[in-house]
């Protein structure tokens, strides 16, 4: 008897970065095809671990423990049908259709891992985007930035180790964190609401007035993306709880001391941290063979296609995308999952021979927590109606709501839920605050 061979060529699917766009994008398409003989899917994450972006202040301060809610690539990939590799992106060369990724060393500086490369048919690069300190003398030297799970926890040892101190000496603490965007807003409201539960667990001579938080804004109001009313309302609340408000006051530089705006005056500051600016990744740099901007994104077309090649797509915070508004897709969470949605659709109907569809970025609107004291935010009605202002409960709602829908592209509805319950569980066992 004869049999036909049907020799099934592998699409080579390879997704550099697992975060709020790439991780949502691998699980969907590792849920649709995992372990077929149609797609190979493949996440490259340079951290072993994922922390969604949005709740990296909470890590910084200790109110989330990454133990808890990290999630692990190589387990999720394993459940979720895509292959995850460690390592980071330094190169990429379409003519090869070839990435490198990067030596890997060890913590004394030996070698683990030569350079490797990774072959594609498909590339999709997902690498987020960093603060841009426009090259603000001292500033890559003294702040912290925010951008990373790394750089989290470097911020959360400086602060137990200073509130260590400060339980001993009672000497004033002041953190200095420039930018009044949502991360800088949320960072400064939890760093009052940890000094306030500190003495629960045995810091009983740190008092609210030993904590001094200073909130640095080069625009004339916080939150200068968000409606006026959503900044005045988050405004009022910093200023309850005590925030030093800086606005309209640009940098000029920054120094062990702290920090030096342009009209010369010092705010002096402990811990600095740098929440300004977006740009893309460092690495970009290096992809000379593509079109990188000069904040280092890279250009897309409206389908998410890097433009002027077939065969590379890119998308969330590193991609510039211009509406026909003439703006770019803003570099928010929601935006990212938005395109992780379209790409998945677009890819499905590239391998079955179908059109591409164009992206088309839906605002929501947006929601800025303020730790226990509230939350605020503005949510997008119809055309008619505009946006709406929220605040208190149901805005806080909303935005635990946020979080639940990043889960859920992750996990599945149903697993989500049951996710969290657990994850709550577990927390309802452990101190509210992460004190190692
Ligand atoms: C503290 C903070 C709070 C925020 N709060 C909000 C909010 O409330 N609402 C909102 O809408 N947005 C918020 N944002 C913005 C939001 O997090 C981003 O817009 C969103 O995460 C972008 O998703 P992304 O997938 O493009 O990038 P990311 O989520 O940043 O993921 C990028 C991934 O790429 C990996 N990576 C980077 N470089 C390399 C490399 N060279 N090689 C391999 N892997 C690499 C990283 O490890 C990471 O996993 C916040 C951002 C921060 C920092």
């Amino acid at each position: 008897m004869l049999y036909e061979v049907v020799i099934l060529s592998t699409k080579r699917i390879v997704i550099v970065g697992g975060g709020a766009a790439g991780l949502a994008l691998a699980s969907k398409l590792g849920r649709k095809w995992g372990g077929s003989d149609v797609v190979d899917v493949c996440l490259i994450d340079k951290s072993p671990i994922h922390i969604w972006k949005p709740k990296l202040h909470e890590v910084a301060v200790g109110v989330i423990d990454q133990s808890i809610e990290g999630l692990l690539y190589r387990d999720h990939g394993l459940k979720n049908g895509y292959r995850y590799i460690r390592g980071e992106i330094e190169q990429c060369d379409p003519d090869t259709k070839s990435i490198q990724l990067a030596t890997v060393y060890n913590d004394d500086g030996e070698l683990l891992l030569a350079p490797r490369q990774i072959n594609y048919d498909i590339l999709v690069l997902a690498l987020g985007g960093v603060s841009n300190s426009f090259n603000t003398l001292g500033a890559d030297e003294h702040c912290i930035f925010l951008d990373n799970l790394e750089n989290a926890n470097l911020f959360h040892h400086k602060l137990l180790d200073a509130l260590l101190q400060l339980n001993e000496t009672q000497e004033r603490v002041s953190i200095g964190i420039v930018g009044a965007g949502a991360t800088g807003v949320e960072l400064a409201a939890e760093l009052h609401h940890v000094i306030e539960s500190v003495k629960e667990y045995g810091y009983l001579n740190i008092a609210k007035h030993h904590l001094e938080v200073h909130l640095i804004e080069a625009s004339s109001k916080i939150l200068p993306q968000l409606p006026e009313r959503v900044s005045a309302r988050a405004q009022a609340v910093l200023d309850k709880i005590g925030i030093r408000l800086h606005i309209g006051v640009q940098v000029k530089e920054v120094t062990h001391e702290g920090f030096i705006t342009q009209d010369g005056d010092v705010i002096k500051a402990g811990l600095k941290v740098w929440a300004a600016g977006v740009k893309g990744p460092k690495a970009f740099e290096n992809f000379t063979k593509l079109p990188i901007t000069s904040r280092n994104q890279i250009e897309v077309d409206t389908c998410m296609r890097v433009k002027g090649h077939q065969d590379i797509y890119a998308l969330g915070d590193c991609a510039l995308l211009m509406q026909d508004s003439g703006r770019p897709v803003p570099p928010r969470a929601q935006a990212a999952a938005q395109m992780a949605d379209t790409l998945f659709g677009n890819i499905v109907n590239r391998l079955q021979d179908k059109p591409e569809k164009a992206f088309i970025y839906k605002d929501y609107g947006s929601l800025v927590s303020l730790s226990r004291f509230s939350a605020v935010g503005n949510l997008m009605g119809n055309l008619r109606s505009g946006d709406f202002f929220v605040e208190g409960h149901i805005a806080r709602l909303m935005y635990i709501s946020l979080y639940q829908r990043h889960l859920a592209s992750l996990y599945g509805w149903f697993s989500a839920v049951v996710y969290r319950i657990a994850q709550k569980l577990l927390k309802w066992q452990r101190p509210k605050l992460k004190l190692h």
